[in-house]
């Protein structure tokens, strides 16, 4: 049940949306309602690895994922609702370059440092005693996170719908927004297909559909749509669940990879994807091309996976701006509305402290991190969020 006027309107049950509207009441705001399309956790949130490190060039990204790692860390008693969880592993994470990158990641290891994340270099031999199925005879350099990990998407978006409910959020699910409405230059609720209901604040955090808000409201929000592809492998040996994650720099596509239920790892791509026009166009469909690829990337890291099988794949997609990093906070010129899309493969680790800043930001209180590197008015200034990794879902 559902009324026809909220303080604040959050669109999209993804993790961002959950955990925006999640802190939005316990941060103090009034009325709070959550409208997702389909069910809670269905859109790219559902596809994602969940990876939480704190490997960034952008000192802002690296912040709000160590303050994130707490929360996920103390999930329960962080939301509120004491059979939540996170799903947290503190499996450590593994980052490994060749000569063309190495500079760029020791000095990054000192800005993360600098920062407030635990990271450090590490040798071959320290990285073969953490890993010691991996093979790192070419790395150049190598960076260890102890105290990163990996948790569970869905369990960490229903428990933060679960601490928003707790609160006092109402949450609308199986109910589509199909516009925004206006009264001149303030935003004054939603249209969805069951009626329209009043906000003076509405917040749209709908990923890869975004390009539907920019439609209705005539607004230019940098966007591109790709698909990505993840891989499950197994070997006789299971895979142990508490093994590091690890990133590997040294080919094209960034490949990483890290533990799965079920003894297998999970491996992914950390470049562009295939384009999408839009985001239904996505399909679950995996060339050969592409598995022999990754499965001899695969082998060549960990050799004993040379005969590896696959087991599963499934398909997600990535929205993605010029420069690779999320568009947080107000839309200049439209009083009300404000937006959180762009997080290109990352979003899941940011999303924690992400909704955080963004309940900070609509409640007009201090943020815990500054985010008005991410404000959507970048890209016309020409002021890109690039740091010396360039565009990529490690920028
Ligand atoms: C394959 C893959 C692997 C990934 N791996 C990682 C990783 O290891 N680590 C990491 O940090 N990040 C990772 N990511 C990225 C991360 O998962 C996403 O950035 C994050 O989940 C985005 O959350 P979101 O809430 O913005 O979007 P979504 O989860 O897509 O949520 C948007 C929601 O809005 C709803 N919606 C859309 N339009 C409407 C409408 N008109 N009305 C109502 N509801 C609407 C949709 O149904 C959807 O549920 C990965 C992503 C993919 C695809």
């Amino acid at each position: 049940m559902t009324n026809k006027s909220y303080d604040t309107i959050v669109v999209g049950g993804g993790v961002v949306g959950a955990s925006s509207a999640f802190h939005l009441k316990a941060l103090g705001a009034g009325s709070v309602l959550l409208i997702e399309q389909g069910q809670i956790c269905t859109g790219g949130t559902a596809k994602s690895c969940a990876i939480c490190r704190s490997h960034y060039s952008i000192p802002t990204n690296t912040e709000l994922t160590v303050k994130g790692h707490e929360i996920f860390r103390n999930f329960p008693d962080y939301v509120g609702v004491g059979d939540a969880s996170s799903g947290w592993v503190e499996s450590g994470y593994i980052i490994v370059a060749d000569e063309k990158m190495a500079d760029s990641v020791s000095e990054n290891l000192n800005m993360q440092s600098d920062v407030g994340a635990e990271t450090y270099e590490i040798s071959k031999e320290q990285a073969r005693e953490f890993h010691p199925r991996l093979n790192v005879d070419d790395a150049a350099v190598i960076g260890y996170e102890p105290v990163s990990g990996y948790a569970d998407p869905y369990l960490t978006t229903t428990g933060f719908v679960a601490g928003a409910r707790a609160k006092g959020v109402d949450v609308l699910t199986e109910t589509q927004v199909t516009g925004v409405l206006r009264d001149g230059d303030r935003v004054t609720g939603v249209r969805t297909a069951s009626g329209d209901i009043e906000a003076g604040t509405v917040l749209f955090a709908i990923g890869p559909w975004t390009a539907a808000l920019a439609g209705w409201l005539d607004l230019h929000l940098p966007l591109e749509v790709s698909k990505h592809v993840v891989l499950t492998f197994r070997t006789d040996d299971p895979y142990d669940r508490e093994l590091p994650i690890v990133k590997d720099l040294t080919v094209e596509n960034k490949m990483y990879f890290r533990p799965a239920s079920g003894g297998v790892v999970l491996v992914g791509t950390g470049d562009h994807g295939d384009p999408l026009d839009r985001v239904e166009s996505l399909d679950e469909n995996v060339s050969d091309d592409f598995v022999l690829l990754q499965g001899g990337q695969i082998a060549n890291r960990m050799p004993d996976f040379a005969n590896a099988q696959l087991v599963d794949s499934w398909c997600g997609p990535y929205d993605i701006p010029p420069d690779w990093n999320p568009v947080l906070g107000p839309v200049d010129g439209i009083d009300g509305l404000h937006i959180a899309y762009g997080f290109s493969g990352h979003g899941f680790k940011l999303s924690p402290m992400v909704g955080k800043v963004l309940a900070q930001t609509i409640l007009g209180q201090k943020t815990d991190v500054d985010i008005s590197g991410y404000r959507l008015s970048r890209f016309a200034e020409g002021k890109l969020l690039t740091g010396s990794y360039g565009v990529g879902s490690i920028s």
